[in-house]
């Protein structure tokens, strides 16, 4: 067990590992922040931040040094470097990291652990997007297998013809087939190292542009009917990689049942709703794990919650938000409002 006053480190420097470290504070601990961008708005509520490149050892070995355990918030961040913190320090682990990081790793293990995904073929040349789309049809969606979020590095693609003329951007790459879903819902789990695993109550998450713009808890008959299979998957996921902390799958709710989309190996933008909707949040919860102590409950305390991502301008809406008071506020403190950048979230309760 880590006791409250020791030192989390947190690898990136985004809001994520904003809510995280404020979660940490409130049980006692520091957290130290690992990024390589100066302006990291988890470092502004930390007590301590180095900032520096990925692959800079030195200082790699400086922050591991000063920390009880190290975790991360962001799915993409380099593995190799990550061996200077040994195999004990990071939780989650590399492995879940390493299978996240690459669609096709990810889909390829979840399908052994007999979970649902697309169809999917990999692909790196025309020739082999073309052989992909004859066999597993069109219409469907070309991804890169690595970096990509909030649906960039996508391209839906509707015919042969369309895949035929469409310039390859030079990375290894994955073709899904387009699956027809009536919504889109995630399991959000916190496992310890004993094994236990809890559950918040699953979120309908609407997307516009390929970013969340909202989650709505309880998500709806329709979707509830798939939770427990997609729960099962989950938990199967995480004890395979012997996770500790919290997990995120994504689902797409369909006839046949619950499909697999990806997984994030950290705390997850449905989940932010947890911070005022249920007894434990997902952050306090995954502090919990990594630091050996025993989980908070998950319950849902509303009736209904809903979460809206404030994107963009939408962040300037904050004295309306604030004037109805079931909403709660976060802003992430980011400097500039860019299209399409989370700037902030509002949770509105219905008691
Ligand atoms: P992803 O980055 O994989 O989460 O994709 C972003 C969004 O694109 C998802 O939330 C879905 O709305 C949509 N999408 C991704 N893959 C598929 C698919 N195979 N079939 C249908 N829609 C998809």
């Amino acid at each position: 067990m880590i006791p409250p006053g020791e030192t989390i480190g947190i690898l990136g420097g985004g809001q994520l590992g904003r809510m995280l470290a404020i979660a940490a504070a409130q049980l006692g601990y520091r957290c130290h922040i690992f990024a390589p961008e100066p302006d990291s708005i988890a470092a502004e509520v930390s007590a301590a931040f180095t900032c520096a490149e990925w692959d800079d050892a030195e200082a790699m070995e400086r922050f591991a040094a000063d920390c009880a355990v190290v975790t991360y918030e962001f799915e993409n961040v380099p593995v190799a470097p990550l061996a200077a913190l040994g195999d004990t320090l990071l939780l989650p682990g590399r492995r879940a990291l390493e299978i996240a990081q690459d669609r096709l790793n990810e889909k390829q293990f979840v399908a052994k652990l007999g979970g649902t995904t697309a169809p999917y073929a990999a692909v790196e040349t025309a020739a082999q997007l073309a052989e992909a789309v004859t066999a597993i049809g069109a219409p469907g969606i070309l991804k890169t297998r690595r970096d990509g979020y909030d649906g960039k590095g996508q391209w839906r693609i509707g015919s042969a013809q369309e895949a035929q003329v469409l310039e390859l951007p030079g990375q290894p790459l994955i073709y899904e087939g387009f699956v027809d879903f009536s919504a889109e819902f995630s399991v959000i789990a916190c496992r310890t190292h004993d094994g236990e695993v809890r559950f918040w109550d699953s979120a309908h998450n609407e997307h516009e542009g390929g970013i969340l713009a909202r989650s709505t808890v309880p998500a709806g008959p329709a979707i509830a009917a798939h939770i427990a299979s997609a729960r099962e998957l989950t938990a199967a996921i995480a004890d395979a990689l012997d996770y500790v902390g919290v997990l995120t799958c994504e689902f797409f709710a369909t006839d046949g049942g619950p499909v697999f989309n990806e997984m994030a190996p950290r705390v997850h933008n449905s989940g932010h709703w947890s911070i005022e909707g249920a007894l434990t949040s997902q952050f306090e919860n995954h502090i919990r794990a990594i630091c050996g102590l025993p989980l908070g409950d998950t319950a849902l305390c509303a009736e209904r919650v809903e979460m809206r991502n404030l994107i963009g301008d939408a962040v300037h809406d904050w004295a309306a938000i604030l004037s109805d008071p079931a909403s709660h506020l976060h802003l992430y403190g980011k400097a500039a409002a860019r299209p399409g950048r989370k700037m902030g979230h509002v949770t509105r309760l219905v008691l």
